[in-house]
């Protein structure tokens, strides 16, 4: 029972017995004294009066203090009920404490507000090394280092000071030169009172989960790196680049974006070797990085694709760059001690944000390369709306291509190869037209489509076809003193069933393969040289000539040339067109012709028109001319007329 209870209940008694005191002294004199008469009997009253209060007042206390010690027995023997309980309880929390923090993993400690240790568990002593006797009492100067002691002392300072709980990760360095990293959690202790009187620490060791962390991150980086980065110019790889072009279209900042493809690297790559291929790419690089300032983003999408993003849209700005890039391109790169010539096609795109998405982007930009490419290479295109025009016409013309096939729109004209000395036709080279109901449409226009979609087979043994009826109606009239060149496109060469194809239309038109030339291009060969020289052997062993097409304008190396089966070498017109004026041309043409003769075999010049042309190329003893100084491609008919002719002539 409590203070003031006690004194409470104590109060209560003697206020009872003071007012029934003052009442009976008040009441019963009066009584008395009107009660007795005499003096003996007031006497006797009095006697009784006096017995009667005290066996009332002692019935009383007696009532009241039993009452009274009943209650503050029970009350007594309930309190002591219950320290014993809550003794208990404090000795069982006890234990539990002391279990929880002696087992505990993790070091736990306190310190009073000295700093001085007042609990170091089990965990704390075995990482520190010293037993928890040692360290009770001492500071962390005894256990750390004086930087680390100091540092530690930095921190118990903050939560005493701010007295709030705290966690934060740590490397701590032991005097016995240990390193690890903790988890630490500090705060303060706090008497009844309120009072700070020292700190508890919880410190986790996170060494081995900070190593795991440290190798994961590192492992990551070198991940991000190995799938970001080209391996050969370090340059970031296309995924880096889209990466990067998300970024500029969400800034929405204009920006310009450059794709460049290198202009037959494939096949300097094939014939010089991979490693050589790699010296050029690195070559490239340096190039472009000459070109292009710092701040530019460059690169490498594929193999012989580069990507360039410049933050800017100003086009005159582009194509300064893009003619100084084409300058840089015309000096030759030096691999191995040997000079090679290498160009870039190049295609631009200017986000305006016009392009809805980052792949109409990338699709412009590829389209533009892809036209400056058709250009001729060695050029640069803007992409602009006329492409959509000529994407459009790209379709139409694949799909009435097909209905072409059906209704006979495919005709093959045939164009004369003559003697510069004596004029005689030597030989003819059919050339296929379209007679579309919108006009004639060039094969220079539909061959490409027709590669692309694959109809070039279908066409191709088309042509074949009435190229070989056309060989044997004039060799069984006796007209023809020569071959019919036909004109083989790489797509269809390379297709496993040309050779069944070939051998079955000869069979179909009774024709001879000796009265065939086939007109394979420098491009038809590049891909697979081995593979392409064992089938023109199977095609020679045939009986059929081969001549390569284009010559000049395929990056050939000169170095296999002397392993082809050919007969036969046309000089591309574009080194021919005004030959009288272009010294470069001219040695072309010269080294061409040269390089014919040391190998044996015939030389012709394509697309002669002049007689500039004709006079240069008689000079240098070129075998036969082929264009319009002589004759225009013509049907069947007419051609047949000619040939008629020149036999008689
Ligand atoms: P190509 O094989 O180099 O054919 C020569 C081209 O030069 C022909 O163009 C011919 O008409 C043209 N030509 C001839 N002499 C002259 C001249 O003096 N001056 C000028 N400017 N041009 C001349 P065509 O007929 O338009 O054919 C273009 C190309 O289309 C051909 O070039 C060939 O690559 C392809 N081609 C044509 N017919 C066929 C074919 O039946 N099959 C395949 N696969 N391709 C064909
Ligand atoms: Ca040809
Ligand atoms: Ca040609």
């Amino acid at each position: 029972m409590n203070n003031i209870q006690s004194y409470k209940n104590a109060f209560l008694i003697s206020l009872i017995y003071f007012i029934f005191g003052v009442i009976w002294i008040a009441i019963s004199d009066n009584l008395v004294a009107q009660i007795a008469t005499k003096a003996d009997d007031l006497t006797l009253l009095q006697n009784y009066k006096g017995w009667f209060f005290i066996v009332v007042t002692t019935i009383f206390l007696y009532i009241l203090t039993y009452r009274f010690f009943k209650s503050s027995l029970l009350q007594y023997s309930k309190e002591i009920g219950l320290k014993k309980a809550h003794q208990k309880e404090i000795f069982k929390h006890d234990s539990l404490i002391r279990a929880i923090v002696n087992n505990s993993p993790d070091s736990i400690y306190a310190k009073d507000i000295q700093g001085r240790y007042i609990l170091f568990n089990e965990s704390s002593s075995s990482i520190i090394g010293m037993p928890k006797e040692e360290v009770i009492g001492e500071t962390d100067s005894l256990i750390f280092p004086d930087e680390v002691a100091s540092r530690v002392k930095e921190v118990d300072k903050k939560i005493l000071a701010t007295k709030l709980i705290q966690t934060h990760e740590e490397e701590i360095t032991t005097k016995s030169g240990v390193t690890k990293n903790f988890l630490v959690t500090k705060g303060p202790l706090f008497t009844e009172d309120g009072e700070v009187f020292g700190l508890f620490g919880i410190s986790r060791d996170i060494t081995e989960q900070k190593k795991h962390e440290k190798f994961l991150i590192d492992s990551k980086k070198e991940q991000y790196i190995l799938a970001h980065q080209d391996r050969l110019t370090k340059l970031p790889n296309r995924l880096h680049m889209t990466e990067y072009l998300d970024g500029k279209f969400v800034q929405k900042n204009p920006f310009s974006l450059i794709l460049l493809g290198l202009d037959g690297f494939k096949v300097i790559n094939d014939s010089y070797g991979h490693k050589f291929g790699d010296s050029l790419i690195i070559g490239a690089v340096e190039l472009l990085k000459s070109v292009f300032d710092k701040d530019s983003f460059i690169a490498r999408i594929g193999g012989d694709e580069f990507a360039i993003v410049l933050d800017s849209d100003d086009k005159e700005h582009i194509e300064f760059l893009m003619e100084k890039l084409k300058k840089n391109f015309n000096i030759p790169f030096v691999v191995d001690e040997t000079d090679v010539y290498i160009t870039a096609s190049l295609g631009i795109s200017i986000c305006d944000f016009s392009q809805k998405s980052l792949d109409e982007l990338l699709q412009e930009a590829d389209s533009a390369m892809y036209n400056a490419k058709k250009m001729g290479k060695n050029t640069y295109r803007f992409y602009d709306d006329t492409f959509i025009q000529e994407a459009l016409i790209h379709t139409q013309i694949a799909t009435n291509l097909k209905k072409a096939l059906q209704n006979d729109e495919l005709e093959l004209y045939y164009q004369s190869q003559n003697d510069p000395i004596n004029r005689k036709v030597v030989g003819v080279e059919a050339l296929l037209r379209w007679k579309s109901q919108e006009g004639i449409i060039s094969p220079a226009v539909f061959i490409p489509i027709a590669e692309e979609t694959g109809l070039i087979i279908e066409i191709g043994n088309l042509v074949l076809k009435q190229g070989c009826q056309a060989a044997t109606l004039w060799h069984q009239k006796g007209v023809l003193n020569g071959k019919v060149a036909i004109n083989i496109s790489p797509k269809q060469l390379s297709h496993p069933t040309f050779l069944q194809n070939l051998d079955n239309i000869i069979k179909e038109t009774k024709c001879e393969p000796e009265w065939i030339e086939l007109e394979v291009t420098e491009g038809s060969l590049m891909q697979n040289p081995s593979q392409a020289i064992l089938l023109l052997q199977h095609i020679k062993n045939r009986g059929f000539s081969i001549s390569m097409d284009d010559f000049g304008t395929g990056y050939s190396s000169l170095s296999y040339i002397k392993d082809l089966p050919i007969d036969k070498i046309k000089i591309d017109q574009s080194f021919i067109r005004n030959i009288k004026n272009d010294l470069k041309n001219q040695t072309i043409v010269k080294s061409t012709i040269s390089l014919a003769k040391g190998l044996s075999v015939i030389v012709l010049a394509e697309g002669v028109e002049t007689e500039d042309e004709l006079e240069f190329l008689k000079a240098e003893k070129i075998d036969f001319i082929q264009g319009y100084y002589y004759t225009q491609p013509m049907p069947l008919s007419e051609m047949e007329e000619l040939l008629i002719f020149n036999q008689s002539s």
